[in-house]
């Protein structure tokens, strides 16, 4: 089955120590990838290569996260270039998100488009991920229409999808059933995101449209002043959910690790992938 730890760029030198020993840490799992997040706009654009630099140097199949944002294609084909010659052989193309702060306003160019620019311009160079979304996009007019602009992406030439983090699985198999009805068999991998804080985790789901079921936030509420009995809670849950998609043949998993190794260790354990 298909492992993957995502990182963010680190900011400072401490930070790209860490993120090195966060990964060995997590290297026990045998990952097939890990990947680095990309500050659309360009924001992160030298802490996503450093990163991807540094962990490929250190043995890891790296891929970086890219987006167009404002770019146009020029910068787009210099940045896959910078990342062929690094050795990079995969890369998660999406739209991305303007920085908070900036109201409703969206970047023009939706992730086909970048998948486009990639395909043209790489080739087969790289295995391309793409990013789908079980509980709907939140700017999307309707299911319906968000599958149909996922199925584009394929057919520009993305190899599979990894999907937004739930925590209600039949959203992931329902989501799984009406991809393959409207012709869409690359993987979907779902995206895991460990729970390990109350506030952290309502305000990010409610901004990337991820609903937290009420008897969770319930418990996450009761425990946020212990913060021990709120990871174990976190660890079960989000256990069970793995236990549950892998036993339904998913093709494998994503971890949003947020640069820390401590729940999504314990959870790959007691799935009993170090095995
Ligand atoms: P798209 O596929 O372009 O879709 C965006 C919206 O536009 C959807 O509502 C879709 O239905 C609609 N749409 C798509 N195509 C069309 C079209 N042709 N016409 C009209 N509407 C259309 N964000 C970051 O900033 N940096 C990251 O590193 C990052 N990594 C991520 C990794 C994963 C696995 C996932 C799931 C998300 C990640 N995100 C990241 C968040 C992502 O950028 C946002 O969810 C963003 O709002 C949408 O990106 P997308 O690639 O899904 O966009």
């Amino acid at each position: 089955m298909r492992l993957s730890f995502e990182f963010f760029p680190p900011r400072t030198p401490q930070g790209r120590t860490s993120l090195i020993r966060v990964a060995e840490r997590l290297n026990r799992f045998r990952p097939t990838f890990v990947s680095v997040t990309y500050g659309a706009g360009g924001s992160t654009r030298d802490g996503t290569q450093e990163a991807i630099g540094l962990l490929l140097e250190n043995g890891f199949d790296a891929a970086p996260h890219l987006s167009m944002g404002g770019d146009g294609p020029e910068q787009i084909r210099e940045l896959l270039d910078v990342y062929a010659g690094l050795g990079a052989r995969r890369i998660v193309a999406l739209r991305g998100d303007l920085p908070s702060g900036m109201g409703r306003a969206r970047y023009p160019n939706n992730a086909e488009a970048l998948v486009r620019v990639i395909r043209d311009h790489s080739d087969r160079r790289f295995h391309l991920e793409v990013a789908g979304y079980p509980e709907t996009h939140p700017d999307a007019t309707s299911p319906r229409l968000d599958l149909e602009f996922l199925k584009r992406k394929i057919d520009a030439g993305a190899d599979s999808v990894i999907t937004q983090y739930f925590y209600h699985p039949h959203a992931f198999f329902d989501f799984l059933n009406r991809a393959r009805q409207v012709g869409i068999n690359v993987p979907i991998v779902p995206g895991i995101m460990p729970i390990t804080n109350f506030e952290g985790i309502v305000r990010f789901s409610d901004g990337c449209g991820a609903d937290i079921p009420r008897w969770i936030r319930q418990h996450l509420d009761a425990l946020q002043h212990d913060q021990d009995a709120l990871i174990a809670f976190g660890v079960e849950v989000v256990t069970r959910l793995c236990t549950e998609l892998l036993g339904a043949d998913a093709p494998g998993l994503h971890f949003y690790t947020l640069n820390r190794w401590g729940a999504t260790t314990k959870i790959c354990e007691n799935l009993g992938l170090d095995s």
